[in-house]
């Protein structure tokens, strides 16, 4: 917590805002501010995540990790000026929820003038995430969580997205939180391909499946919901109804136990899988892709994950 009349360690001039008990500082809300947007140029830096002249698909959802990113790319694109901005948001079909997510993510990306490209579960899948939780819960094919589903045909209503726009790189606002809860959700399941694939800037592994950067993976959760609150960037905080991903909200929970009590524990996770990924990438199988004979997109079977899926249920 920030203590009542301390100073900001870095300015040394404004009231402390924030303690960020990892590194020992009390930060004004300016200096915390500053220190998110550098860490974000940095880190696109470190991992190589852009050229000059990319075409950068941000991945809006409307809450404050997504929008928080935006925000700030759209701010550092001073320092890049070739680099095109567009965001794409997915409208899944979640009644209630999703539409208001919308809503919020038009109204920034009219404030910051950044295009806004909207593609929907509907279109693309023919049926909304409530029609296809519906009929998974009548046939009782439930061994699957709701975010399951969810995850698989995001991950491709966003390429198609990305690709619809001439995008060269998609960015999501996984935060260090989201990647230190993944890396030790892939071990506790024993994914080494996954801890292997899942990085800061995904390789080049099919020129139709389009690579994936995560400017916010060294910005901690809490952080980046402060920069949306210093900033006064809308977001939405009400919680999707399905969010049912048992084993993520464990980890979640335990990592926030053990960072309360162990400053830093986020980032020694995170750290320690950038140093071990070059072993573990040497030891994974490089997945061979074919063409998925129902859709016509990359698949390392014969048919993708997201036909697969789509016909168990319909
Ligand atoms: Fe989809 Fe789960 Fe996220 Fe809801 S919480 S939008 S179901 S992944
Ligand atoms: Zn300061
Ligand atoms: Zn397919």
């Amino acid at each position: 917590m920030a203590m009542i009349g301390s100073y900001c360690t870095v300015c040394k001039k404004r009231e402390s805002f924030f303690y960020r008990k990892y590194s020992g500082q009390q930060l004004c809300k300016k200096c915390l501010s500053e220190s998110i947007e550098t860490k974000v140029r940095t880190t696109i830096t470190k991992y190589h995540m852009l050229k000059f002249n990319d075409k950068l698909a941000i991945a809006v959802s409307g809450g404050k990790d997504s929008l928080s990113l935006l925000h700030i790319l759209a701010k550092l694109q001073k320092y890049r000026p070739k680099t095109t901005l567009v965001a794409v948001t997915i409208d899944e079909g979640i009644k209630g929820y999703r539409d208001e997510a919308l809503d919020i993510a038009i109204k920034n990306c009219k404030t910051l003038d950044v295009p806004l490209h909207i593609v929907s579960f509907k279109k693309l899948f023919g049926l909304t995430l409530d029609e296809l939780i519906t009929k998974v819960r009548a046939n009782k094919q439930t061994e699957l969580t709701s975010c399951a589903y969810c995850g698989v045909l995001r991950r491709r209503a966003i390429n198609i997205a990305a690709r619809a726009v001439g995008a060269t790189k998609i960015a999501t606002g996984h935060t260090l939180d989201d990647e230190a809860q993944t890396v030790l959700m892939n071990i506790l399941r024993g994914d080494i391909a996954r801890l292997s694939k899942e990085k800061p800037a995904t390789n080049q592994v099919h020129p139709m499946l389009i690579r994936k950067i995560k400017p916010f993976c060294e910005i901690p959760e809490n952080e980046s919901a402060l920069y949306a609150y210093v900033k006064k960037i809308t977001f939405q905080d009400t919680p999707c109804p399905y969010a049912s991903e048992a084993l993520r909200n464990d980890m979640r929970a335990m990592l926030n136990h053990m960072e309360e009590k162990h400053a830093g524990t986020k980032f020694t996770i995170s750290r320690t899988i950038e140093k071990l990924r070059p072993a573990i990438e040497q030891i994974t199988i490089k997945e061979d892709f074919k063409i998925c004979k129902e859709c016509g997109e990359p698949s390392a079977q014969n048919y993708c994950k997201t036909c697969e899926m789509l016909h168990q249920i319909l």
